[in-house]
């Protein structure tokens, strides 16, 4: 016996989530069988919403819903530092600690050879171009998660901005190796951009 066809489907898109596997995308899809009307609704919207609404900041690289984003936009915000993350949800990290108060770029992942991910596959000539005609920015501080491909990461940016005479930085203390921005408390992450190091 098969699974009626938009049961299949549904099974099929939880699937393509990272970490569900095909046990877990079962349960999820009955799930969202017995969810109210409603729920499922707002629940699909979202999802829409998420493709239709979100872009990339052309500055930054942030997810934004307007371009340039809220950031960018920002004056008031300390106009000579760029802190540098992997990813736009690093970003949400740091500004739920409130104690940094500069600007970001988003590269969209890290150096890896293993999974060919190259230079020019990140945001790096953009980064470049920002540095270069922005002469505002004095220091960019590189937030990479602490594995190898983001150390790697980290000391080829280094060797690429650091001719231009702008200082560059990374959070050091506390950040254990191998760990991501993303599951570090507010306390360590405070005290990694208050202890950075140059590099
Ligand atoms: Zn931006």
């Amino acid at each position: 016996m098969q699974y009626p066809e938009p049961v299949a489907k549904l099974i099929d898109s939880f699937m393509r989530l990272p970490g569900i596997g095909h046990k877990t995308a079962i349960r999820l899809a009955y799930f969202v069988v017995d969810m109210n009307a409603d729920d499922v609704s707002k629940f699909s919207s979202a999802l829409k919403e998420t493709k239709d609404k979100l872009r990339y900041c052309s500055i930054c690289g942030n997810l934004t819903e307007e371009d340039p984003c809220v950031i960018c936009k920002d004056k008031s915000r300390d106009q000579n530092i760029v802190l540098v993350v992997e990813q736009p949800k690093d970003i949400m990290v740091m500004e739920k600690m409130k104690s940094y108060h500069g600007l970001y770029h988003v590269l969209g992942g890290v150096l890896s050879p293993i999974e060919g991910t190259g230079p020019e596959d990140l945001n790096i000539k953009s980064l470049i171009k920002r540095l270069q005609t922005n002469s505002n920015i004095k220091e960019v501080i590189i937030a990479t998660n602490a594995t190898p491909e983001g150390e790697a990461t980290a000391m080829y940016l280094s060797r690429l901005i650091k001719p231009a005479g702008i200082k560059v930085t990374r959070l050091a203390h506390g950040l254990s190796v191998g760990s991501d921005i993303e599951y570090a408390d507010e306390m360590t992450l405070s005290r990694a951009v208050s202890g950075r190091t140059e590099i």
